[in-house]
């Protein structure tokens, strides 16, 4: 492969390499592949004399063949700034201010200006993250990003890619490694841990061995993380369509375990926990078949599956027969989700449909036969139609017909879309938006007792 170093690249506090530039003809990534309206963004950019690339999962995906779920754009230009060159834009964040760029159906392109690494991502002591809201040049914002498959950039004026930290050497050996010293990348932003594991099953890579080892020794650090941040990555890996080989790397690396600590007793210590370890994993795979044909399913029945391994062996599904003990039943599940999803800031709305679906099982297992319909009792009650999809995924999954039931529209590719969530909204990704660290989390990750 023909790549060719740009001159070396001097930063405050930072010995950084040149990086590589690899021409067109020696990389997959085509012009043509980039969403129209990122293209017009970066092309007025440079038309009013800033730098401006194409940067992070969107240029891996590419690389990938693979269509990128958005495209973030990196520049020179201060957030004021763009916001000139872009009528429809608007500036968010606190501690990283970031431009959002609309076009129509809700679609969003954001553009963050370079930023160098937070100091204490370079050196000091081994203390929590600080704010980091200072810009930087090119190399300093690839060096300031969480894996190396994830800190290219794509210059569309000479359709090349620019490395500064071999990310394509680690695309091409199909690796997930983080950028610099894990130890400490960890150590100041624990998230990191689980983008790591995130892009290892959706890319079907495997984890560099120092940043895995590093993982293991530092999981249990995640619990310093805010549970808004937690929560947001988590609902990522469960949502992205390979959350099966997901679960297997959170489960080896002890991640899983410290985001669901109650977890311990049904999938390790459990005299079947194996068996239970394999339904859970049936029922991920249930969920990546539907997030492939493009029905990602709803948060809460997303969770309700998540749960089920537990509430079947914590909770008394088998005293289910009457509608009274499925009521019964759906009060004492919320009971438990409610020390959960108080710190998670789930609407209770969720919870309650998260219960209920969690109790209709027995009742719906009782009263399935082949041969005949659903009661008409049953198929009248309000909690019916949740407990049916939670109903044919658990079917799917234990082998039996495919669920088919419609649980929510595609989402469209390529487009960051603004909308209504059952979670209360807070501020894309791209960096960090809020505080990178709360002491608050007793009980585990989610507040769920032991
Ligand atoms: P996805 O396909 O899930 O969107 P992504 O890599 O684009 O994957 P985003 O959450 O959209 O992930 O983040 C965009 C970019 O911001 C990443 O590619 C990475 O370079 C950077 N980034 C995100 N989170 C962090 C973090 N905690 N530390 C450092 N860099 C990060
Ligand atoms: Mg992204």
């Amino acid at each position: 492969m023909n790549k060719t170093p740009l001159p070396s690249v001097v930063t405050a506090g930072l010995d950084l390499p040149a990086p590589l530039v690899i021409s067109p003809t020696e990389h997959p990534v085509s012009i043509k592949d980039i969403d129209s309206d990122a293209l017009m963004v970066l092309r007025r950019l440079h038309e009013a004399g800033f730098a401006a690339y194409l940067v992070g999962g969107g240029v891996r995906d590419l690389f990938l063949g693979k269509t990128p779920k958005d495209f973030d754009i990196s520049t020179s230009a201060k957030p004021g700034q763009v916001k000139k060159v872009f009528r429809n834009c608007r500036i968010i964040g606190r501690r990283f201010r970031l431009a959002q760029v609309f076009f129509g159906g809700g679609k969003i392109i954001e553009v963050a200006t370079f930023r160098r690494p937070g100091e204490n991502d370079i050196g000091g002591d081994d203390v929590v993250l600080p704010s980091n809201n200072s810009f930087g040049n090119p190399a300093e914002d690839a060096f300031r990003r969480d894996l190396t498959i994830n800190a290219l950039f794509y210059d569309i004026e000479h359709s090349t890619i620019i490395d500064y930290i071999g990310g394509v050497k680690d695309l091409e050996d199909r690796v997930v490694r983080i950028v610099g010293d894990p130890e400490r990348r960890i150590t100041r932003d624990p998230v990191r841990m689980m983008r790591v594991i995130r892009h290892a099953a959706r890319a079907d890579f495997q984890v560099e061995p120092a940043t895995w080892e590093a993982i293991c020794r530092h999981k249990d650090k995640l619990s310093l993380c805010p549970v808004s941040r937690i929560r947001d990555e988590l609902f990522k890996d469960l949502k992205g369509g390979a959350s099966s080989a997901w679960f297997k790397l959170a489960c080896d690396s002890g991640l899983f375990h410290v985001i669901f600590p109650f977890y311990e007793k049904v999938l390790v210590e459990h005299a079947e926990a194996a068996m239970y370890m394999k339904n859970m994993a049936q029922n991920l795979e249930v969920s990546d078949r539907l997030a492939g044909e493009g029905q990602t399913l709803p948060d809460g029945l997303l969770m309700a599956l998540v749960l089920l391994p537990w509430a079947e062996t914590e909770m008394d599904f088998a005293a289910v027969s009457t509608q009274r003990d499925a009521y019964v039943l759906s009060r004492s599940i919320r009971d438990n989700l409610v020390e959960m999803f108080g710190k998670l800031n789930i609407k209770r709305s969720m919870q309650d449909d998260i219960a209920r679906s969690l109790a209709t099982l027995p009742l719906l297992h009782k009263h399935d036969n082949d041969d005949k319909a659903w009661p008409k009792w049953l198929q009248k009650k309000s909690y019916f139609k949740s407990g049916m999809q939670l109903f044919q995924l658990a079917r799917e999954a234990g082998g039996g017909d495919p669920a088919h039931l419609p649980f929510a529209a595609p989402e469209p590719a390529a487009v960051k879309k603004s909308g209504s969530s059952n979670f209360r909204q807070h501020a894309p990704n791209g960096g960090h938006r809020g505080p990178a660290f709360a002491l608050n989390t007793k009980g585990g990750v989610f507040g769920f007792r032991n």
